[in-house]
């Protein structure tokens, strides 16, 4: 049949317009360029009922209602929940789906709706865990060293990996825009893996000897069977990568992530080795698992982890937990949302349906407000944070010194961003994995926060960091260990330090005190007396350095000793300046310390040391506490006083940032840089949690409560260079500006002041 020349023109003209739009996408950059917010959406009740759920399970779990819903949501892309450990909702050969969907594909429909509304659609897809799998498979199980089964975990090195590529191609024919892999963690805690015979015949050639025969942190063997481990979860992941990119080379691959505090060595993963896999990164914050500082922590670990790299953090819309039927306050998710998108995180809200897959209307308005408001102040993220402290992050000491305990270690890293975040200092965090003197130059101070296991490598950057001109913040007892945990008799840091310790301290209640007066007899200077010691003209350096410390440091009254409970070290200074005295406990003095309640600190007895330490180095200066600050802001006992010492460390270190920002403790500050159009950002975000009542379990350990209301508070922000202009997002917000001072009352969870300079 011959066409009419008009149908003729109309079909070219089609083929043209397609040609055309093909040529575009192909043109266009990845989806996860640019974007800011977007959802995932999962079935609750997935991962539990042991595969035996009631007939009406995810029975209404609509892939195009789905769709319709989460862009009316203003979300920028769809990770779709797809497979879990038993079912699967695409119309798969290799996994079952559940019987409520009556023969449903819903990835099928899900991704013939996105394309209407052009809604990057990704895949989630569960790795460990997968019961069916193991179900068929049970010697695909992961081992315990005794050689038992653990029933939950899959063995990475077992024949399960085919099964997965296979699953991942069936899932790439949907012609999906990517894949978002979850958990490749080797347990959250014991028992631990894996002792299979795949798993020792792979070790032994590796290493030409055998598995260790168990958890021996004395054994070399065990170092190794920790690198086995690691290489084992990152071999899997780039395999997979690999094995995407062939299936299609545009579609982005990225895995949960698990790097972070309070993981540890168990999981499987290290800093940045593992968040490397993948596109990008993607990690979970939350009140529900991790408090609310999770939120800034892990946005700003992330970024560190994958420099240069955009990155995912996901959050929740359920008060507790994932699958709890419960919707936040819009206010808490803006606080948590506009906290991680102020760290230049792109974020994904996790809805968890109805057990039957309805979606809750209420929901999706409150997130439609959230993800409209995100993306309404797009122009506002993304920029260059200015930060003063690189925080160091040392997985060596996470294994050698942490070992099967490492949250006291965390506690320290934990506590330097808390006090960071409360004293409304910028920071990032700086790993020995991949440590350079580059890295270290990102900031005027590095802090080694109790970084007990250095590097010969590390030190060497430290010393070179140092030496140009850079400000280091030693706390606890860093440096004093080797890299299997045991005490160094010299250890490396000394001559960074100036001081030889004369102890490594046992226990955790130590105290501090600037006396106004000198001390008789402790070997150790009060504020008071070394400006007059040095009055004679030995060193006018160090009476410059006193003085300011004497301006710097002072954190309460003179003479006043106050609580630094952490890890502590007795110093002897050689070529550093001694200031405040260290104090030990009446513990001390107790027959037997440890049958006094350990959990409680005990009043200060005498001093055993100084306080702080100054050391010139070069052209730089090394600023030595004797005690862990960091350590005591993160812990149960947590006295203002400590943390103000932490920040004000810093401010003597640092004394002229380009930003110095006051405002009340629970408002956190994130200072950003745009050089091309001259523009300062500053994002506060209030975190303005309701009081709660006594818990009906685990008393005392009371969860936080929602954020119901907008806060009104005031800031001040003094600028180190002249500003031309500084106007603020929210109407509502009062500024005043004289000269480089600007003050502000704001009324929002979240505001952004910008500043023209
Ligand atoms: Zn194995």
């Amino acid at each position: 049949m011959t066409r009419s020349p008009r149908r003729v023109s109309w079909a070219l003209r089609l083929s043209v317009v397609t040609l055309a739009l093909l040529l575009t996408v192909r043109a266009d950059k990845p989806w996860h360029q640019g974007v800011l917010v977007g959802m995932e959406v999962g079935p609750t009740g997935a991962q539990f009922a042991g595969g035996r759920h009631a007939g009406d399970y995810a029975r209404h779990f609509n892939g195009r209602e789905i769709v319709r819903r989460c862009a009316e949501a203003n979300a920028e892309y769809l990770v779709l929940w797809v497979r879990d450990g038993d079912f699967t909702f695409h119309d798969s050969k290799l996994v079952p789906r559940p019987a409520g969907l009556a023969g449903r594909d819903v990835l099928r429909e899900a991704v013939d709706e996105a394309r209407r509304h052009r809604l990057p659609l990704i895949a989630y897809c569960q790795l460990q865990y997968p019961a069916h799998e193991l179900r068929e498979h049970p010697d695909w199980k992961a081992r315990s060293a005794d050689g038992q089964p653990i029933n939950h975990l899959v063995c990475f090195n077992s024949p399960y990996t085919n099964v997965v590529k296979e699953l991942l191609a069936e899932l790439a024919t949907y012609g999906i825009e990517g894949f978002h892999l979850d958990m490749v963690d080797q347990g959250f805690g014991p028992p631990h893996g894996c002792w299979c015979d795949r798993c020792q015949t792979l070790f032994q050639a590796r290493y030409n000897r055998p598995l260790p025969t168990g958890i021996d942190w004395e054994d070399d063997g065990w170092a190794l069977m920790r690198r086995f481990r690691y290489d084992t979860s990152d071999g899997f992941e780039k395999m997979l990568t690999a094995h995407v990119r062939r299936l299609n080379p545009r579609a982005t691959v990225d895995f949960n992530y698990h790097g972070n505090p309070p993981f540890s060595w168990e999981v499987g993963q290290t800093p940045v080795a593992h968040a490397a896999n993948g596109d990008f990164v993607t990690g979970e914050a939350g009140l529900w698992g991790f408090g609310a500082l999770s939120a800034s922590f892990n946005a700003a670990w992330y970024r560190a982890a994958t420099p240069g790299k955009p990155f995912q953090v996901a959050v929740q819309r359920g008060v507790r937990m994932y699958h709890d039927q419960t919707t936040r306050p819009l206010h808490d998710m803006r606080w948590e949302l506009f906290t991680l998108l102020a760290h230049g995180a792109f974020v994904t809200m996790i809805d968890k349906t109805a057990y039957d897959g309805g979606l809750d209307p209420v929901a999706y308005e409150r997130i439609g407000t959230l993800l409209g408001e995100a993306r309404g102040k797009r122009a506002h993220f993304g920029q260059v944070p200015v930060a003063e402290v690189g925080i160091c992050f040392s997985v060596a000491t996470r294994d050698g010194y942490g070992r099967d305990q490492p949250a006291p270690y965390f506690q320290s890293v934990q506590g330097a961003h808390k006090a960071c975040v409360y004293e409304h200092l910028g920071f990032g965090f700086l790993f020995d994995e991949n440590l350079s003197l580059a890295a270290l130059q990102q900031y005027p101070v590095v802090c080694l926060a109790h970084t007990a296991i250095l590097s010969d490598r590390e030190i060497a950057l430290l010393r070179e960091y140092v030496e140009a001109g850079g400000r280091l913040l030693v706390t606890g007892q860093s440096g004093q260990l080797d890299a299997r945990g045991k005490l160094l008799g010299h250890p490396p840091l000394t001559e960074l330090i100036g001081a030889r310790v004369r102890e490594h301290l046992e226990g955790l209640d130590y105290w501090m005190r600037f006396a106004g007066a000198p001390i008789p007899g402790t070997g150790t200077t009060g504020f008071a007396d070394h400006a007059e010691g040095d009055a004679a003209g030995r060193n006018a350096q160090r009476q410059q350095d006193v003085q300011l410390a004497r301006a710097s440091l002072r954190v309460g009254p003179p003479d006043w000793p106050f609580l630094v409970r952490g890890p502590a070290t007795c110093y002897e200074p050689t070529t550093a300046l001694p200031i405040g005295e260290l104090l030990d406990s009446h513990r001390a003095a107790l027959a037997n310390p440890d049958a006094y309640n350990r959990d409680w600190p005990l009043s200060a007895r005498e001093v055993i040391g100084p306080a702080v330490l100054l050391n010139h180095v070069g052209r730089g200066l090394v600023l030595t506490l004797a005690g862990s600050p960091d350590f005591a802001t993160a812990g149960e006992h947590h006295i203002v006083e400590a943390r103000r010492l932490f920040a004000q460390a810093v401010r003597f270190l640092h004394p002229n940032p380009r930003v110095r920002i006051t405002a009340p403790a629970n408002v956190e500050a994130v200072v950003t840089d745009d050089a091309s159009t001259r523009t300062l950002r500053i994002h506060l975000m209030a975190y303005n949690a309701t009081p709660q009542t006594t818990p009906a379990k685990d008393r005392p350990y009371v969860l936080p409560g929602l954020i119901e209301d907008a806060p009104i508070y005031r800031v001040r922000a003094v600028f180190r260079d002249p500003v031309k202009k500084a106007s603020a997002l929210n109407p509502g917000t009062a500024l005043k500006r004289r000269g480089r001072t600007l003050d502000a009352t704001l009324t929002d969870v979240h505001e952004v002041l910008v500043v023209r300079y």
